[in-house]
């Protein structure tokens, strides 16, 4: 049980906080750790945002985001009533969680994903009931359906998932999505374009479909914080009415005006997601011969375990070195490293350090 000093609301006491990786203000370190883009945000981004700030900064923002909303709609196809934007992928998914997971029955939540899920239904009331990731740590669909068609609050699923890397197709997202036609999917897409299939094309059929994106990863926002979802009308109605029951003004003029940038430069976010996914494949190849166990990743980071080496004491011998993977104490992967797939030179230094420890270890 918590302290919960006197002031505070009961509840408060009781919260789980979700714990982000670390940002050390250290220089020089290799940070592979987050899962950011090592590759800086578009120049017409930079651009968008400092005219943004020589027009206008004393007068609120568009509090309806109609000019991001249009972009991101017509570069999927969808109408602008069927986008929501919010500040960064983890406030879309707070009022998500909030308008359609407060149900009298349990939410089903993977035993391995983002670990944020289950701090929003802590913090919301929700009962989350975690389904089993297989052996192999994909998620069982087979099971996971009858679960869900037995009745649930809905289904929330990382796709690709985080930490595992590993992804679903749309075959098996349809049939989660037909095991519960009356209560809501939602596939968070935070990585799904290093590699996956996005349920967005699936939008159109499925009522019950909500796919969340950030432009944290792909499009080298994390700084910037936007996230959005997308769905048919009534999903996104009920999310604008959370979100105007708490802040009509949650994406800044910066960020409006950069976000739609960073939308509208297509050929920018080809080139340097390509780049990502080409040094993964390179990644995976050099993990695999210093003995690592690799799991296949549609993600910006890979899952790897040494079967003769604990994870922890790797981190921390990476971090001694100056570089910073992610290392989770969950017990069914405490024995994997989350790397996030840097630059060229990172991932060099990252194999390098790895080889020098490994060596060491060997003598
Ligand atoms: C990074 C991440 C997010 C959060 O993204 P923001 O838009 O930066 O808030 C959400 N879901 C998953 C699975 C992520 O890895």
């Amino acid at each position: 049980m918590s302290s919960s000093p006197s002031f505070w609301s009961p509840i408060v006491g009781q919260l789980v906080p979700y714990v982000p990786g670390e940002q050390p203000r250290v220089p020089d370190l290799v940070k592979l750790n987050t899962n950011e883009n090592p590759y800086p945000p578009s120049p017409r981004v930079i651009a968008a945002i400092q005219d943004a700030a020589r027009q206008g900064l004393q007068l609120y923002p568009d509090p309806e985001s109609v000019a991001l909303r249009e972009a991101i709609a017509a570069q999927h196809g969808l109408d602008v009533g069927q986008v929501f934007v919010g500040n960064g992928s983890d406030e879309v998914l707070a009022h998500a969680f909030f308008a359609f997971f407060q149900q009298r029955q349990p939410l089903l939540v993977p035993d391995i994903t983002y670990s944020f899920y289950q701090v929003y239904c802590g913090l919301y009331g929700i009962a989350a009931e975690l389904q089993p990731l297989d052996e192999q740590l994909r998620i069982a669909v087979a099971a996971l359906a009858r679960r869900a068609a037995q009745g649930c609050a809905g289904l929330v699923l990382a796709n690709p998932n985080a930490p595992t890397g590993i992804g679903l197709t749309l075959d098996q997202i349809e049939q989660l999505l037909r095991a519960c036609p009356d209560r809501v999917v939602l596939v968070d897409e935070a990585y799904i374009d290093f590699g996956g299939e996005s349920a967005l094309g699936l939008i159109a059929r499925h009522p019950n479909l909500l796919v969340v994106q950030t432009l944290s990863k792909s499009r080298s926002l994390a700084g910037l914080r936007v996230g959005f979802a997308c769905g048919q009308r009534p999903l996104i109605d009920a999310l604008e009415r959370v979100k105007n029951s708490f802040n009509s003004y949650p994406l800044d003029r910066l960020a409006q005006a950069g976000a739609r940038a960073a939308i509208e430069d297509q050929a920018y976010f080809e080139q340097t997601r390509q780049a990502v996914m080409h040094s993964r494949e390179g990644l995976v190849l050099q993990l695999e011969d210093l003995g690592f166990e690799v799991l296949p990743s549609q993600a910006n980071f890979l899952f790897a375990r040494h079967p003769a080496q604990d994870a922890a004491a790797l981190a921390a011998a990476l971090r001694a070195r100056a570089v910073l993977v992610r290392h989770f104490k969950t017990p069914r992967i405490a024995q994997y490293l989350r790397i996030s797939v840097g630059t060229p030179a990172q991932c060099d230094a990252l194999v390098q350090a790895l080889t020098d420890i490994l060596g060491a270890a060997r003598r």
